[in-house]
């Protein structure tokens, strides 16, 4: 058993849209900077805490102060236009309906659904398909519980307006973690499983611990490593201090440890001030000191981390409290992507810059890498090569695990901003494993086998083998692309 903890306890309080006006922080905005707020607000999500609000944002820095713009809402998240015509709805007062329609039209427009990847990955048991889950790389298997489908704050470049608010409904739970241990038996090559969503540190440890004690079976040997993506150390601590149930979370990660298992915290961090306060540093410690490993990763973000010194000091903070820095990503092409994009050549200087800053037991992160649909794309550099200035590449995983750690090599363009901006270097006409994705593609929605099976289903007759259910593989309440804080 753990000491326990002599943090004093927080209440956790939400901030939502609604409550703008009763945030006390807020007063020194103009009644105008306010309404900019909730208009905004009425299209991206928004939620703070009392954590968030007290112990993250120096407000003596806002507007600029980074947690302030990672969580508030900003005006320039909106078109102009939008914003004006929102403002005008909700200064006259216009009926909910003509200001949802209007709402809808924008989100619309902001492309909710970046490179519809969801149907592709999606795996099937029993020609049934897996809406909970996603297996796009070979070993490892990403887990979206429904109860698990929020966070504790927001963050504003995260596009999610289709919230599911879990509740703790265990029957459910049950019901997913039978689907989840069933598909595991039948699939030996999957080392990892990978709880998503939302944030599963948002679900209650009871709720937790009836998706997690089925995978520390005997009879699920293939399954080492458990990883759960969450950015609670950072918008609530106090889930791993003084929550009431925060001493049997500690309790569970012990378990897992117990029967042999890896368990990895995917912790979001996404600046070090989040690693600065009294209560992040003390959960940080109390995690390690289960046995769980910290790996942390963020996307890169304007306003908020385009910075090669934050986030040197933040991996340096990560490995002094005994975390791992692991990925830096590039935020893609969703929501108030205006706002927030850099250039790949941007997002590339910051982290070679922070890189080079740090010492080797810092570098254990890569990026800055791109969860594109054939796979994570690194930037690796930028460089010449016989006169032609390009990006080199490399796959970090692959949909087939043969194309992970080939170098491949784009023309350098200044304002590519992702992966399908770039193009094959040296008058190539498409890059080396566009082809076999094609294949993958052909055969999506029928045999999601999941990547391990690409040879052998090549071998197979598949055509004939096609199952007729139907392609729509949505759960009715939630679309975990949606949800994903990592756009995978
Ligand atoms: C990133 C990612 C994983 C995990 O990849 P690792 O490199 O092992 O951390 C698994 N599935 C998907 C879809 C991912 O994007």
């Amino acid at each position: 058993m753990l000491p326990t903890t002599r943090m004093e306890p927080k209440k956790y309080r939400p901030y939502e849209a609604r409550d703008i006006d009763r945030i006390p922080q807020l007063e020194r905005l103009s009644e105008e900077d306010r309404l900019a707020m909730k208009a905004v607000a009425s299209v991206l999500p928004f939620r703070v805490n009392n954590y968030v609000v007290e112990e993250l944002i120096r407000w003596e820095n806002v507007p600029d102060d980074p947690m302030y713009q990672l969580t508030f809402p900003q005006r320039d998240m909106l078109d102009p236009r939008d914003l004006d015509r929102l403002m005008d709805l909700i200064r006259s007062e216009a009926p909910p309906e003509k200001l949802r329609a209007a709402v809808g039209e924008i989100r619309k427009r902001l492309n909710p659904h970046p490179a519809g990847q969801m149907d592709l990955n999606v795996p099937t048991q029993r020609g049934e398909p897996l809406p909970g889950m996603q297996h796009k790389y070979r070993e490892t298997v990403l887990f979206f519980p429904s109860q698990g489908q929020t966070c504790h704050a927001y963050c504003t470049y995260c596009f999610r307006w289709a919230q599911f608010v879990g509740e703790d409904d265990m029957k459910f739970a049950s019901r997913e973690a039978d689907q989840l241990v069933a598909y595991l038996k039948a699939h030996p090559e999957v080392s990892n499983v990978l709880f998503t969503g939302g944030d599963p540190g948002i679900m209650r440890t009871r709720v937790l611990r009836s998706y997690i004690e089925p995978l520390l079976s005997p009879e699920l040997e293939h399954l080492t490593s458990i990883r759960i993506g969450t950015k609670a150390p950072a918008y609530w601590p106090y889930r791993f201090l003084t929550d009431r149930d925060a001493d049997d979370l500690l309790a569970l990660f012990e378990e897992v440890r117990e029967s042999g298992r890896h368990l990895a915290l995917m912790a979001h961090f996404t600046h070090p001030r989040e690693l600065e306060t009294p209560a992040a540093e003390a959960a940080v410690r109390r995690i390690v000191d289960t046995g769980a490993v910290v790996r942390c990763q963020s996307p890169v973000i304007r306003h908020v981390n385009d910075d090669a010194e934050a986030w040197a000091r933040m991996w340096r903070m990560q490995v002094a409290l005994g975390a791992v820095p692991y990925y830096m990503f590039v935020e893609r092409d969703t929501g108030a992507q205006n706002y927030f994009e850099l250039s790949l050549a941007e997002a590339y200087e910051i982290f070679i810059n922070a890189y080079r800053g740090v010492s080797g037991l810092a570098r254990t992160v890569r990026g800055p890498s791109m969860s594109a649909n054939p796979g994570k794309v690194v930037v690796d550099g930028i460089t010449r090569i016989h006169g032609e200035k390009v990006f080199a590449l490399r796959m970090l995983q692959g949909r087939n695990p043969d194309w992970v750690g080939r170098p491949f090599f784009a023309r350098f363009d200044p304002n590519a901003v992702w992966y399908d901006d770039l193009r094959p270097a040296f008058g190539e006409r498409e890059f080396f494993f566009e082809e076999e994705l094609r294949e993958f593609e052909e055969d999506k929605k029928f045999e999601i086998l999941g990547p391990a099976n690409l040879r052998d289903r090549r071998a197979l007759p598949h055509r004939s083998s096609r199952r007729s259910h139907g392609t729509a593989v949505q759960r009715e309440t939630f679309d975990p692309m949606r949800n994903s804080p990592f756009d995978y």
